[in-house]
């Protein structure tokens, strides 16, 4: 299938073209249309390399209101190396969503300067678990009003020992949400979070 078939609108249509993607990687095919058309939870066990970025950027990108300033996308990875990845993919991706402000919070790095970008409105928020309860707890950022919620690579996080702060961090946000867990591996502790944070998620796998 082509990206327009799975139902993605011009801006990304033309961001897509820019970036020379021509056919939708599997787990695109599959996460996609479910995504664009469920406001429910989703649990995708995908390796990297897959293209997962694009399988809940594209998605995350066309359902926020980029004419509000409010967060209402929060990405969360592992590594300060992979939260930069995403936010720059992420802005590739959205380079004709108009309004568009995507930033990236993670530790090593000014805290104020992220407070700063984060306060002139960002629709998405790529982040560290660790730097994002850090900034919560100093009310530098407003989760309240998020809609779409992503843990990427969540087997790492949890590995890397962000599991109370993932918790934490989820616990503030809207019930009503959608949670999209992406995870090469499903062991015990990432089922868990799965069964406590989601509600009746549907699986694809790749
Ligand atoms: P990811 O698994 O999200 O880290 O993506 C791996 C790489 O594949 C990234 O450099 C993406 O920009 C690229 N990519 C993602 N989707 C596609 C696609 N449909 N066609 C070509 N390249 C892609």
């Amino acid at each position: 299938s082509t990206f327009q078939e799975l139902g993605l609108n011009d801006d990304l249509l033309q961001g897509i073209t820019d970036l020379g993607f021509e056919t939708p990687s599997e787990v695109q095919e599959k996460a996609i249309p479910i995504l664009l058309q469920d406001e429910g939870d989703l649990v995708a066990l995908a390796q990297t390399g897959t293209g997962k970025t694009a399988a809940f950027g594209f998605p995350m990108l066309q359902k926020i209101d980029v004419n509000s300033r409010t967060t209402q996308g929060l990405i969360l990875s592992p590594t300060r190396e992979l939260c930069l990845q995403i936010a720059n993919e992420m802005k590739a991706y959205g380079k004709y969503c108009k309004g568009l402000n995507v930033v990236a919070i993670y530790g090593g790095s000014s805290i104020t300067d992220q407070a700063r970008e984060v306060k002139r409105g960002a629709q998405i928020i790529v982040a560290t678990p660790g730097r994002m309860k850090d900034m919560i707890s100093r009310k530098l950022v407003d989760i309240t009003k998020i809609q779409y919620s992503v843990l990427d690579e969540a087997d790492e996080m949890l590995n890397m020992g962000f599991k109370e702060d993932i918790t934490d961090i989820l616990s503030g946000t809207p019930k009503d949400k959608s949670t999209w867990l992406f995870s090469a591996t499903m062991p015990k502790e990432v089922a868990r979070i799965a069964k406590d944070f989601m509600h009746e998620p549907k699986e694809i796998t790749v």
